[in-house]
C-alpha cells in the first residue's frame, strides 16, 4: 500500500489513524455485535456516538450553553438558503461581505430570501485581500452579517472576527473550522460542512445561539428548520449516522493532539514554510495580500503557465497528489488542513524547489 499526500481541498486528507480505527471497527462496534453502518439511529449504540460527537465539539470549540449545535445534512451550499430562511425573522435584509468565491455564492443564493446589503468587496481586486473594516457599510436594520471565514477557493482568510457593530454575525467556517480557537460567543451563527478539517463529506455543523431560533416561516421544510431540528438532536430524519461516526473519530484524534489551539501552532508554523517557499521563488507566486494569507488553502501560480501540466504530473510521480487549482482561478492549490503532516508540506517545498531549479 502506498498512501500518498493529499493536497485536495475537500474531501480531503484524514489521520491514518482515524482510517485505521475505522478498519478495525468496521465489522463491530465496540462489543455491539454490528457496524456502526447498520446501528439504527434510535439504538442506545448510536446514543453514544451522538452524545460524543456532540460533548467532543462543544469541548473542542468551547461553545456555550446557550448555542445548540446541529448536524445536518445538504453541505455547506445548502445553508446559503437556510440562514436566510431561519435567520430573517421578519427583517427584509441582511448583510454580507464578499471576499471571493464561496461567499458570492452565499450571496447569490440569499438573494432569493431578502436584500442583500454589500458591507464590503474584494471583487474589484480580484479576491485579494478583506477589504478594511473602516470601509464596511453595517445596515443596523439587516437581520446578520455574513462573512467566509476562509475562502477556500481564493486562499483568503480573516485573521480577526470581524466587528458585526451589533448584528447577528454568522460565518461559514467550512474550512478552517477547528484550525484555530475561536470565541463562539461573539458568533449568532457558525457552520460548516465536514470535509475538510472533520472528517469526509455528508454532514453539515451548524452552531447556532438559542435566541435566533424558532422563528423560521411555516414554509421551511422541517428538516431545515433549526428549532425543529435543535428539538430532536439533528434526527427529525435519519442522519448520515457513519459519517457521524467517523467526525467523532476525527474529534478524538484531535483532542489526542492537543486540541485546538496545539493544531494552531502546527497551522501556523506548515503554512509559513509553504508561503516563504513560495515568496523567495522566482518561479511561484501567491496572490493574496500577506495579512489575509489562508493558513489552510495556499494557491499559486507559476509564472509560465505553460508548465502548469509538467508541474502536476511530476508532483504526481513523487506521491504529491491534487494540487491543480481550481478551475475558476487556476494554477495550483495546496490544501494543508488539520490532518495535512508536516512532512507533507516538507516534500511539497522540496519538490518545489527541485522543479524550479529543473525547468
Ligand atoms: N463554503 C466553503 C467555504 C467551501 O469551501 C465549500 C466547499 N468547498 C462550501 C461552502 C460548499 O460546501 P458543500 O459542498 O459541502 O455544500
Amino acid at each position: 500500500m502506498s498512501r500518498v499526500y493529499n493536497f485536495s481541498a475537500g474531501p480531503s486528507t484524514l489521520p491514518e489513524s482515524v482510517l485505521l480505527q475505522a478498519q478495525q471497527e468496521l465489522l463491530e462496534w465496540r462489543g455491539s455485535g454490528m457496524s456502526v453502518m447498520e446501528m439504527s439511529h434510535r439504538g442506545k449504540h448510536f446514543a453514544i456516538i451522538a452524545e460524543e460527537l456532540e460533548s467532543d465539539l462543544r469541548s473542542l470549540l468551547a461553545i456555550p450553553d446557550n448555542y445548540k449545535v446541529l448536524f445536518l445534512q445538504g453541505g455547506a451550499s445548502a445553508q446559503f438558503s437556510l440562514i436566510p430562511q431561519n435567520l430573517l425573522n421578519g427583517k427584509t435584509k441582511a448583510c454580507y461581505i464578499k471576499t471571493g468565491a464561496w461567499s458570492e455564492k452565499a450571496v447569490s443564493d440569499a438573494q432569493n430570501y431578502c436584500e442583500v446589503v454589500l458591507t464590503a468587496s474584494s471583487e474589484a481586486e480580484h479576491y485579494s485581500h478583506v477589504p478594511e473594516p473602516a470601509t464596511w457599510l453595517i445596515d443596523s436594520d439587516a437581520a446578520y452579517l455574513h462573512y467566509t471565514s476562509n475562502e477556500t477557493i481564493h486562499g483568503v482568510e480573516f485573521p480577526d472576527i470581524p466587528d458585526s457593530k451589533g448584528l447577528p454575525l454568522v460565518s461559514d467556517m467550512s474550512s478552517n473550522i477547528l484550525s484555530r480557537p475561536v470565541d463562539i460567543s461573539q458568533f449568532g451563527l457558525i457552520y460548516a460542512g465536514t470535509q475538510k478539517n472533520m472528517g469526509p463529506s455528508g454532514v453539515t455543523i451548524v452552531i447556532v445561539r438559542d435566541d435566533l431560533i424558532g422563528h423560521a416561516p411555516k414554509t421551511t421544510p422541517s428538516v431545515f428548520n433549526y428549532a425543529e431540528q435543535a428539538k430532536n438532536q439533528s434526527m427529525l430524519n435519519t442522519p448520515a449516522t457513519y459519517n457521524w461516526y467517523l467526525v467523532g473519530l476525527v474529534l478524538k484524534w484531535l483532542q489526542a493532539q492537543g486540541g485546538v489551539a496545539a493544531i494552531e501552532q502546527r497551522n501556523i508554523a506548515k503554512a509559513a514554510k509553504l508561503y516563504q517557499a513560495i515568496d523567495q521563488s522566482a518561479l511561484y507566486h501567491n496572490p493574496v495580500a500577506i495579512p489575509y494569507r489562508s493558513r489552510m488553502n495556499v494557491p499559486f501560480i507559476l509564472a509560465d503557465d505553460g508548465l502548469d501540466k509538467a508541474f502536476i504530473s511530476a508532483a504526481e510521480a513523487q506521491g504529491l497528489y491534487e494540487l491543480k487549482g481550481h478551475r475558476s482561478v487556476g494554477g495550483m492549490r495546496a490544501s494543508i488542513y488539520n490532518a495535512m503532516p508536516d512532512a507533507g508540506v516538507e516534500a511539497l517545498i522540496a519538490f518545489m524547489a527541485e522543479f524550479e531549479r529543473s525547468h
